[in-house]
């Protein structure tokens, strides 16, 4: 079986995909490139960059599937390729733990306002007035954090903030009682953070995290801020779309929101100047996946689930 492997791959994979017998082909090939170059291979392996449409899936009917590195699927045809009897594989659950890490990274950021000392500081003369102005920054310990969304990211970034003694209160509609695993030395601790409606975790909350797929609208759109405590701190981790960003930057700008932290756009890569220029928002451009751990998990993932359905 010949597996083309297109936005790249741990060399681990790749090893691992040799040794189950596959032919694997490293070469990136451009998108325009493969409605020819597709038809010789049985399976492709892409991440985000490469996009894999009906119009690809017609022209290559010898494709025996498409797999994924990551979670979100939205360069793939999913359910055109699954009525075609491809198989469809991703990997959801392997880089969890490094987008949660991000994520408690932007809510420490905020919270000591890092973005904008890291701009002073080019400048020697407001060194002094950015200490002045940043002395009134707080701790986390004892704040209130709402994460919207409590499935593998959610939960993952929990168990972090209940290490920084936060309190945590969970929205998510589609579960009934939230609940974290820690292993503390040889102790294991079931926590069961309180579950809240929408509007009161607004109202109560010092900081808010996104951890929810994108369902067609804003989770928090004007409505939603005008609930919101001011001086909120604001972080998304999860899909730009999900923050209204004219609303973001109405309430950035008004001080109700204090700061955000933000590895995700309603438009990348080309993110709102606003955005990006604005002393208070902290950016990193879409990471939450790339650690060394999360690329040999993602890498593992595939191989085994290629291997379970194709190996000879
Ligand atoms: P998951 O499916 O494990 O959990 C999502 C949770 O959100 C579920 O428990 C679901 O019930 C809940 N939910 C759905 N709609 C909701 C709503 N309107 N309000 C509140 N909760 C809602 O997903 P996950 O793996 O934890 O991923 C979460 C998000 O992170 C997704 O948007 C995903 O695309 C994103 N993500 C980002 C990166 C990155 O690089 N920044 C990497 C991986 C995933």
């Amino acid at each position: 079986m010949k597996i083309l492997v297109n936005d790249g791959m741990e060399e681990s994979g790749i090893e691992a995909l040799r040794q189950h017998g596959f032919e694997v082909i490293t070469q990136k090939i451009a998108q325009e490139d493969l409605f020819n170059e597709l038809q010789q291979f049985d399976g492709i392996i892409v991440r985000s960059a490469t996009k894999v449409r009906k119009e690809l899936i017609d022209a290559c009917p010898q494709l025996k599937f498409i797999a994924r590195g990551g979670v979100g699927m939205d360069n793939i045809d999913v359910e055109y390729a699954r009525l075609k009897n491809i198989v469809v594989i991703n990997t959801p659950a392997s880089s969890s733990r490094s987008v949660a890490e991000l994520a408690m990274v932007h809510l420490l950021a905020c919270t000591r306002g890092l973005a904008s000392s890291i701009r002073s500081v080019h400048d020697p003369s407001s060194f002094q007035s950015t200490k002045k102005t940043l002395s009134e920054c707080r701790e986390i310990k004892g704040k209130n954090l709402l994460l919207l969304g409590f499935g593998r990211i959610g939960s993952e970034l929990a168990k972090m903030a209940l290490g920084s003694e936060m309190n945590i209160l969970v929205f998510d509609p589609f579960i009934e009682q939230a609940s974290v695993e820690m292993n503390i030395g040889s102790h294991k601790i079931v926590f069961k953070p309180e579950m809240i409606e929408f509007g009161e975790g607004l109202a109560r909350a010092d900081y808010i995290s996104l951890h929810a797929p994108f369902s067609g609208q804003a989770i928090l759109n004007e409505e939603a801020f005008e609930k919101m405590k001011s001086g909120v701190i604001i972080i998304n981790t999860s899909r730009g779309e999900n923050i209204d960003e004219a609303a973001l930057i109405n309430n950035l700008n008004s001080g109700k929101v204090r700061a955000a932290g933000l590895d995700v756009f309603q438009n990348e890569p080309n993110i709102n100047p606003e955005i990006i220029q604005h002393p208070n928002v902290c950016i990193s451009p879409h990471i939450g996946a790339s650690t060394q751990e999360a690329q040999a998990r993602i890498a593992e993932e595939l191989v085994e689930k290629i291997a379970s359905v194709f190996s000879k």
